[in-house]
């Protein structure tokens, strides 16, 4: 789908995966006008397909797209563009419990702009490919690192909304923790340098006793539809969720972390290098309550439960 700036997105149409041409002076490119969504597409036992709250992911697009001065489409088109990508893909879309379809709207400035503005022309498609686990771990603990030197957002920037920039931003922090055999890194908020933010591609819950807390959504961390969804489905299961300011501090004494996201679902964190230390969490990693919230929101956006919340849309 295309549109110029300011303009209505006209209907797209389905192409054969494969590369896209583009001006070598489009935004995108030059001045990094690119926002992305990310979601996955369930089989159910019936061969029927769940998508999980695309309209969540619409309309934090358009959240981007207005941070991000770029065009963007209605949270219909959006919705409807990702149920015909994913039913002209359903071949790809993997039996129950052997993984996920995931499904990337990108939007980007098409248009070419020499000078600095935004660029007059936007475009918008859909790519889709099945996918297992996200980290190489799968679903058993993964290893962080507090990050003390990095970041990935500043009061006042885009770390807010799924602009491309931030993902190249957490680039060299990533690598450098990969390479030391950790599995992300955990980065702490650039003023203080002493509360908790995210990971480089999920947000982030610390649980002590029946309490869990989770950094609030202040302008520098994603607001996760996972997040979102978790502390729901956490309230509903009789916990207190404090969507708070939370020291980096909290980590020494938590009874267990967890990261939450649509790649990664809920991953039960195993350890927390925090200057130095190796803080280690659960019974071999693997915590209760991040067990009983995986199980509940997994069979949920599988279909294998009563989907009480509505959140989940059916293709068949
Ligand atoms: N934070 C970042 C930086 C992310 O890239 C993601 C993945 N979209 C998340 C958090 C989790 O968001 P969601 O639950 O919507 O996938």
């Amino acid at each position: 789908m295309k549109c110029s700036q300011g303009g209505n997105f006209s209907k797209g149409e389905l192409q054969r995966f494969g590369n896209i041409e583009l001006n070598p002076s489009a935004g995108v490119l030059n001045y990094g006008q690119g926002l992305f969504e990310g979601l996955k597409a369930y089989r159910k036992e019936d061969g029927n397909i769940l998508l999980f709250r695309p309209e969540e992911n619409a309309l934090r697009m358009r959240q981007g797209a207005e941070r991000m001065c770029m065009s963007a489409p209605t949270v219909d088109q959006f919705v409807e563009a990702v149920k015909e990508t994913v039913l002209a893909n359903k071949r790809w879309v993997p039996p129950p419990g052997k993984g996920s379809l995931y499904i990337r709207p990108l939007l980007m400035g098409s248009g070419a702009v020499l000078g600095l503005a935004p660029a007059p022309e936007y475009t918008f498609l859909i790519y889709v490919s099945p996918v297992g686990n996200y980290f190489k771990e799968g679903v058993a603990p993964i290893n962080l690192i507090v990050e003390h030197e990095l970041h990935r957002a500043t009061p006042g920037g885009t770390g807010g909304v799924k602009t491309i920039g931030n993902y190249a931003a957490v680039l060299k922090a990533q690598s450098a923790a990969k390479a030391k055999g950790y599995s992300d890194v955990l980065y702490l908020d650039c003023v203080h340098k002493k509360y908790l933010e995210e990971v480089s591609s999920c947000n982030i819950f610390v649980v002590k006793g029946n309490v869990i807390s989770t950094p609030a959504i202040k302008g520098t961390i994603l607001p996760g539809i996972t997040r979102k969804s978790i502390i729901d489905v956490a309230r509903s299961q009789g916990f207190q969720v404090e969507e708070r300011f939370v020291p980096v501090d909290e980590l020494l004494d938590a009874d267990e972390v967890f990261c939450t996201g649509t790649a990664v679902v809920v991953s039960p964190v195993g350890s927390i290098t925090y200057k130095g230390k190796r803080v280690p969490y659960g019974v071999d990693g693997f915590g209760a309550v991040a067990q009983q919230l995986y199980s509940v929101l997994t069979r949920l956006q599988m279909g294998l439960i009563d989907d009480k919340m509505n959140w989940t849309v059916e293709l068949s």
